[in-house]
């Protein structure tokens, strides 16, 4: 309850809902809008399995939408062709990829938010890299239908295994409530029972086991308190990096479309290009031997077996994606990171670049 309300006054939302992870929140939340088979929902190939695999836990189609280059994420033009395209689009997931948040507020055509609303389909926030993270001073968690935290041991807060999902509409509020504990519904209890019967519940839905357990919020009521530093700790890794590899023309740099101050910083990704005297999987290889790991994010779905299988996807209709993952490596960052550190990364780096 505590960290509800913190997240809560955290991302403006008028419902958080404690959850045992990022996943549990995208299910409950389609389950909550009354995604079902028949439905499609649109999902970009550049993220995690556990963006996709909640349609299908529900019985739903996601159809992959390749992304922008420079900053991974889907655009309000990506978005606005695949709803003139598809009919039945019962909801769009975009991911908030790295901690910066997509453009749901503004883009060149209107933004998401806009385009989704003009469409009337669902809005839902894929914000497990975005806590904390605003556009235009705006936080996310306060601009689509649904946002989804994740407390994953590895993102930007954790509560060793947690999520939350926020919302305006009551409806959906109400419904999480029920649903990520037993379908239990605690109105109908409070309603009904006889005064004194402390005992009695009704449950009005084969729901599921998805509360976060106390020990966890307590957790993640310590973490929050270190949020905005260590947010700006890992501004100060990505500066670095922003900074002292801008001159390297055998790599991109992400591109960045908010404020510093603005981005959750939750992965520094870069992008080798054909030009590089070595490949990516190399550079990987010639890091780890100077003990420097890194890791990619991600091999896109349209090149997972069940995705690529189920639904017959050709590369060739991710070409974006396609350049992206051939290139692709996140470096190191973390707001215990030292300047020596990254300076060492970097010298590591110009050398097996050829600088
Ligand atoms: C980590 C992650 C998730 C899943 O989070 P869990 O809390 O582990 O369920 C979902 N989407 C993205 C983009 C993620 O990075």
């Amino acid at each position: 309850m505590q960290l509800e309300n913190k997240i809560a006054e955290l991302t403006g939302a008028r419902y958080a809902c404690a959850v045992n992870s990022c996943t549990a929140a995208l299910h409950l939340a389609l389950e909550a809008i009354g995604v079902g088979p028949g439905d499609k929902v649109l999902i970009p190939t550049w993220t995690f399995t556990a963006t996709a695999e909640v349609v299908r836990y529900l019985g739903a189609d996601p159809i992959l939408l390749d992304v922008d280059r420079g900053t991974f994420s889907l655009t309000p033009e990506i978005i606005e062709q695949a709803l003139l395209e598809h009919s039945n689009v019962k909801a769009t997931i975009v991911v908030h990829f790295g901690g910066q948040a997509a453009p749901i507020l503004e883009g060149a055509s209107g933004g998401i938010g806009e385009i989704c609303k003009r469409h009337g389909t669902w809005l839902i926030e894929d914000a497990a890299h975005a806590l904390p993270a605003y556009e235009n001073g705006i936080p996310v968690g306060s601009m689509g239908d649904v946002a989804c935290f994740s407390f994953y041991a590895n993102k930007t807060m954790t509560t060793g295994e947690g999520g939350m999902l926020v919302t305006d509409n009551p409806d959906i509020a109400k419904r999480v409530r029920i649903m990520r504990l037993h379908g239990i519904d605690r109105d109908i209890w409070a309603r009904y029972s006889s005064p004194g019967v402390k005992w009695e519940y009704d449950v009005i839905a084969p729901g599921f086991k998805y509360n976060m357990p106390d020990i966890n919020a307590a957790i993640g009521l310590a973490q929050i308190e270190r949020l905005e530093t260590m947010r700006s700790e890992r501004q100060r890794c990505a500066e670095y990096y922003l900074q002292h590899l801008s001159e390297l023309e055998c790599l991109d740099l992400p591109t960045i479309r908010v404020k510093p101050e603005e981005h959750a910083w939750h992965l520094f990704p870069i992008v080798l290009k054909e030009s590089a005297p070595v490949n990516r999987n190399k550079l990987i290889e010639l890091l780890a031997a100077d003990n420097i790991g890194t890791s990619i994010h991600y091999k896109p779905l349209h090149r997972m077996t069940y995705y690529s299988e189920r639904y017959a996807l050709n590369p060739g209709e991710f070409p974006n994606a396609e350049a992206l993952w051939k290139g692709c490596l996140s470096l190191p960052i973390y707001s215990l990171l030292s300047n020596t550190e990254m300076e060492y990364i970097v010298t590591r780096l110009r050398f097996h670049l050829g600088y």
